[in-house]
C-alpha cells in the first residue's frame, strides 16, 4: 500500500485512479497516430512504451518490456504475475518517487492528459465466454419463462455460460446499431425486422492471465493468477430476437451484435483491498463439488464493486436533465466467484488463452433498485420505467445511451474507480 499523499501527481486518486489503482489502457497516441498502452494515474496517462524508451524501466525483464510496446494489453496478461507485480511495483515507485527530482523530472515527460487522448480497446481476446453468475438475475429471467420452476436443476451445481463472439466487441464509446433479426410473434409465422426490445447488460469483465493448455484444467487453487484484471462489459441483447431462437442450444443473434467493454483494465492486484468471502449459499443450497471449493475462495473469493446503470434519453440530453441511475449492486452477491468460473470453464480441457474475455452475466440482486438490465426492470416490457421530461421506457429507443460504472471503497477508505462503459443506440 502506498499513501495516496506521496505521489507527486496532485490529483492521484482524486478520480479513482491512484497509486493503488493504476489501471491499463491502449490509446492513440496524438502526435504519431500509433498505439500505446498506458497506465491511469489521477488525469493522468503514463506511456509505457515512452517510459521504457527513456530507460526508466531497465530493471525489468525484457518479455515485460517487449509487452509494453505491443498495441494490447495481450502480451503483457501472458506473462503472469511474475512480471504484473514487478511492473506495478516499479510504476509505484516512478509515481511516488521519494523526492528523488531526477526520477520525477523523467517520469513526467511520459506523461499525457487523459481527457484529450483517444481510447482503443485494451485487449484483443481470442475469445468471450460469458457466464450466468448472479443467481437474483437468473432467479428473475427464468420467473418470466417458468412462473414456478425460475432455476434449473444445474444451476447451484456448476457456472452456466455460453460461447460468445469477438467480432463485435468494441471500445466504449462506440455507437451501437440496432439489429435486425427474425422473431417469434404470438401467432402467425415469424417476422423478420428491427429489433424492438432493445436492452443492455449490466457485466464485470474478466481478463484472461497466462491461460492454460490443452487438457490441462487450472485447479481452482492457482485459477485467480490466470486473471489480468477486469473491466466493466455491457452485453447488449435483443430479448424478441432471443426469445424466439435460443431454445436449444442458447444464445446467437440476440446477443451478438455489439458487445461493448470499458477501455481501462483494473489490476487485479489492485483490487485486493475489495475481496470478501464468496456470497453465503443459504441453508439447503448444495456445496460446490471439490473442483469448485476452496477454503481461501469461501474466504476471499468474492469482490465488493459497487456497479451502476446510468440512462439518458436524446430528449433528456436536449432538455439538459443528465443520466437518471437505473441501477445499483454489488458484486459481493455473485452465486459463482472468478476462480470457480476459471477453474469451470478450464475443467474439461478447454483452453484459456492470453487476453481472452470472461463474464460474469449480468449483475443483479434481489431489490428493485439493483437490476442489471431493463428486462428483470421492466418485467418483460410489461412496466415501463418512468424518467424526468415525461418519458418512459420499456426497452431502449434510439438515442438512448446506457454507461456502466463501478467503483470500490475499502474499510480504509481509499476509493477505486473502474472505467467507464458508454454505448448510445443509434437507430
Ligand atoms: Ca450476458
Amino acid at each position: 500500500m502506498h499513501d495516496h499523499a506521496s505521489s507527486w501527481i496532485p490529483s492521484a486518486g482524486h478520480n479513482g485512479f491512484s497509486l493503488d489503482h493504476l489501471p491499463y489502457c491502449a490509446f492513440l497516441r496524438p502526435e504519431t497516430g500509433d498505439t500505446r498502452l498506458g497506465v491511469g494515474i489521477g488525469e493522468y496517462v503514463l506511456d509505457l512504451r515512452d517510459l521504457n524508451e527513456r530507460g526508466l524501466l531497465s530493471e525489468l525483464s525484457a518479455d515485460t518490456r517487449a509487452a509494453l510496446h505491443a498495441p494490447n494489453l495481450n502480451s503483457l496478461a501472458g506473462l503472469g504475475p511474475r512480471a504484473w507485480l514487478p511492473l506495478r511495483r516499479r510504476l509505484q515507485y516512478l509515481l511516488t518517487a521519494q523526492g528523488n527530482g531526477l526520477i520525477e523530472r523523467e517520469t513526467a515527460k511520459s506523461l499525457l492528459s487523459m481527457g484529450e487522448l483517444r481510447y482503443q480497446m485494451p485487449v484483443s481476446p481470442g475469445d468471450y465466454t460469458d457466464f450466468y453468475a448472479s443467481i437474483h438475475h437468473a432467479t428473475h429471467v427464468g420467473r418470466l419463462f417458468r412462473p414456478q420452476n425460475p432455476l434449473l436443476a444445474n444451476y447451484k451445481y456448476l457456472p452456466i455460460a455460453y460461447h460468445g463472439r469477438c467480432s463485435t466487441l468494441v471500445p466504449s464509446g462506440t455507437p451501437v446499431p440496432r439489429p435486425q433479426g427474425q422473431m417469434g410473434p404470438a401467432e402467425g409465422p415469424p417476422q423478420f425486422a428491427p429489433s424492438r426490445r432493445l436492452d443492455y447488460e449490466l457485466e464485470l469483465g474478466l481478463i484472461v492471465g497466462p491461460g492454460n493448455d490443452l487438457g490441462q484444467p487450472i485447479g481452482i487453487a492457482e485459477a485467480e493468477a490466470h486473471i489480468f484484471g477486469v473491466c466493466l462489459v455491457n452485453d447488449w441483447s435483443a430479448r424478441d430476437i432471443q426469445a424466439w431462437e435460443y431454445q436449444p442450444l442458447g444464445p446467437f443473434l440476440g446477443k451478438n451484435f455489439a458487445t461493448s467493454l470499458g477501455c481501462w483494465v483494473t489490476p487485479w492486484a489492485a483490487l485486493e483491498p475489495y475481496r470478501v468471502a464468496a456470497a453465503a449459499r443459504p441453508p439447503g443450497d448444495p456445496k460446490p463439488l471439490p473442483y469448485l471449493d476452496s477454503r481461501p475462495n469461501r474466504e476471499r473469493g468474492g469482490l465488493d464493486l459497487q456497479l451502476e446503470v446510468w440512462l439518458e434519453t436524446e430528449k433528456m440530453r436536449r432538455q439538459g436533465h443528465g443520466p437518471v441511475r437505473l441501477c445499483a449492486v454489488s458484486t459481493r452477491e455473485l452465486y459463482w466467484t472468478p476462480a470457480q468460473m476459471i477453474a469451470h470453464h478450464t475443467s474439461n480441457g478447454c483452453r484459456l488463452r492470453p487476453g481472452d474475455l470472461l463474464a460474469t452475466g449480468t449483475v443483479s440482486g434481489d431489490t428493485s433498485d439493483a437490476l442489471g438490465c431493463l428486462l428483470e426492470l421492466t418485467q418483460g416490457g410489461q412496466n415501463p420505467i418512468r424518467l424526468p421530461g415525461d418519458e418512459s421506457r420499456a426497452f431502449l429507443e434510439a438515442g438512448d445511451e446506457v454507461t456502466l460504472r463501478g467503483s470500490a471503497r475499502s474499510p480504509a477508505g481509499e476509493m477505486l474507480v473502474l472505467g467507464d462503459c458508454a454505448g448510445r443506440i443509434v437507430n
